[in-house]
Order: structure tokens, then sequence, then C-alpha cells
């Protein structure tokens, strides 16, 4: 079977949309917590499994020897993503999976939002499984997913100076992880995966203003400021710090990726971020 966690995030939702156009739906197997939120994908033909990352018991006989497994990343940081990690390699080690793909961060970047993912990527190494990194850049959808206060105050506040990102939509990061579970050769393999064209905030806001036939300016602010922004727009302080830093990453060039992997593994040319905007705006 092709086993996906997360399957109920917005990610894996998109993974297990693209792998019903490849493969019959009894060979999906989605890991949930919730199976509620899974209904929809039930109703297609998906297998469930109900599992959660902080209960080891629950992955207990879950994979079976020659299972494709693609280990989505969490989401709750304070309670230790390596060791929720850590869950799922074991258990997939005790069963002898042929395949774990991990949705990890880009090689270049240095921001505490990777410490979990290099951690990660040690495990999976250090267990012998044959493996493959998916190491995601941004989504398109973490910029165009908030686009209501940029709007509200005409203005991209971030602390990225005249950084680039090489995003890409989540779509085509679930791409690229569909022909990594469906398709051969990609053990043991590191994949640097982002958007075909890396854009700066400037150019961003120039875009917003484009499509809104307003006036939308970039408002870069020091690293500091944006946490304190961030946190005064509700964010728990210490995630604020750390997205705050991702932009200081950015800055620094660490959210580019050159690799051309992505375009490569989908067999077509990414989304443009254009694109992203245009379907947020028509949201
Ligand atoms: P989501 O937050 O939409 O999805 C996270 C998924 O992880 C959800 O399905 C959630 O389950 C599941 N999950 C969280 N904790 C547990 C747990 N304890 N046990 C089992 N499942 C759990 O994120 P995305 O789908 O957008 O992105 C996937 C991952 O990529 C994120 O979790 C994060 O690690 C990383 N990420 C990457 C970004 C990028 O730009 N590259 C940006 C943001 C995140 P449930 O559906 O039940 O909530």
């Amino acid at each position: 079977s092709i086993v996906v966690t997360g399957a109920t995030g917005h990610l894996g939702r998109h993974v297990v949309e693209q792998l019903l156009e490849k493969v019959p739906a009894e060979q999906i197997i989605a890991v949930v917590r919730d199976e509620e939120k899974a209904a929809g994908l039930a109703a297609r033909g998906v297998r469930l499994a109900v599992a959660d990352y902080n209960a080891p018991e629950t992955f207990d006989g879950l994979f079976a020897a020659g299972d494709r497994i693609l280990l989505i990343s969490g989401n709750e940081f304070a309670k230790g993503r390596v060791r929720q990690h850590r869950v799922v390699i074991d258990a997939a080690r005790a069963a002898g999976v042929a395949l774990l793909a991990y949705t990890s961060a880009p090689g270049t970047l240095t921001a505490a939002l990777a410490d979990d993912h290099r951690a990660t990527e040690e495990a999976l190494l250090a267990s012998g499984l044959p493996y493959a990194l998916l190491r995601n850049g941004w989504y398109h959808e973490n910029y165009t997913g908030n686009l209501a206060p940029v709007l509200e105050h005409g203005a991209v506040v971030a602390a990225a100076g005249d950084g680039r990102v090489s995003s890409a939509s989540r779509a085509d990061y679930a791409a690229a992880a569909v022909a990594v579970l469906t398709g051969e050769g990609h053990e043991n393999t590191t994949y640097e995966l982002g958007g075909d064209e890396a854009w700066s905030f400037a150019e961003y806001a120039a875009e917003l203003s484009r499509q809104t036939g307003r006036e939308i300016v970039y408002n870069p602010v020091s690293v500091e400021a944006f946490a304190g922004i961030l946190a005064g727009a509700g964010l728990p302080e210490p995630l604020a710090g750390i997205l705050a830093g991702v932009d200081a990453s950015v800055e620094k060039g660490e959210l580019v990726v050159s690799s051309g992997d992505l375009a490569r593994l989908i067999g077509r040319p990414t989304t443009p971020l254009a694109e992203a905007v245009s379907a947020a705006l028509k949201g």
C-alpha cells in the first residue's frame, strides 16, 4: 500500500487527491487523527488508519512490509516533532517498509524552524530504511493564504529585505511526493524542491497591485518588529519568533532553491506565484 500521514492536512489532501488519479483507492491508506475529518476520503474508497504521532502504540501494526510511506511533518511545535516523527520511523522500520519519504525543509535553511527537520532526517538515515527526503521549499499559500490584512493595509509586511523566495504551490509539492511514491528509483535520494522562479517581496506587492488594481506596497521591517507584529496578531510568542527568523533566512537567500528538482519530478513547470495570487483573490 501507499500510506500517507497527515492526510487530512492541507498538503496531505492534495497528495491523496493526486494519488487517486494514479492508483486504485484501495491501495491508499490515509493516516488520520480524526476519522470524521476524513469522511470524504473514506467515501472515495481510501482506507483509513487512525493514529497519533503522540501515541506510539497507535502505529503498532499499521504499516506492512513493502509499503511506501509518506511521513508528512507535524505542526505541533511544542510537543516535540522529532520525537513524534521517530514514532513513525520506528514503526516503519519494524514493518520493513519499502520506502519512507519525509517532507523536510531546504538544505540551505539555517532558521530554527529547520532544526526539527534536520534531526528527523538524521533519525531516518540512521534507521537504515530506504528513504526519500522531500526538502520542500516554501508554499505560495504561506503568503497568499493570508491576504486579508495585506488588502486592508495596502501593504505586505515582512522582515526579508530584498531577499527572494522560490515558492511553489502545495499542489506542486504534492505532485512531487506522488511521483516519488508511485515511481521507481527514488530510494536514498534527497530532493531540493522549490518553484522555478524566485520572487522578492517588492515584486509580490507589485503583483498584488496589478491584480487588485490598488496600490499595495512592500513595507520591510526588522526581524524584531516583525516578531512583535505576528505576536500582536495572536501567534504564540515563541512561534512568532521562529517565523520572523525565517524572514532573516529569506534575506540571506536561504529559501532560494535552484536545483530544478521540483519541475523535473513533476514533469512540468511549477505553478507561478501570480496564479496563486489570482486563486486567492477569487477564493
Ligand atoms: P497542516 O497544518 O495543514 O497539516 C499538518 C498535518 O499533520 C495535519 O494533517 C495534522 O492532522 C497532522 N498532524 C499534526 N500533529 C499530528 C499528530 N500528533 N499525529 C498525527 N497527525 C498529526 O500543514 P500542511 O499540510 O500545509 O503542511 C504539511 C507540513 O509541512 C506541516 O505540518 C509542517 O510541518 C510543514 N509546513 C511546511 C510549510 C512550507 O512552506 N514548506 C509551511 C507550513 C508547514 P489533523 O489533520 O488531524 O490536524
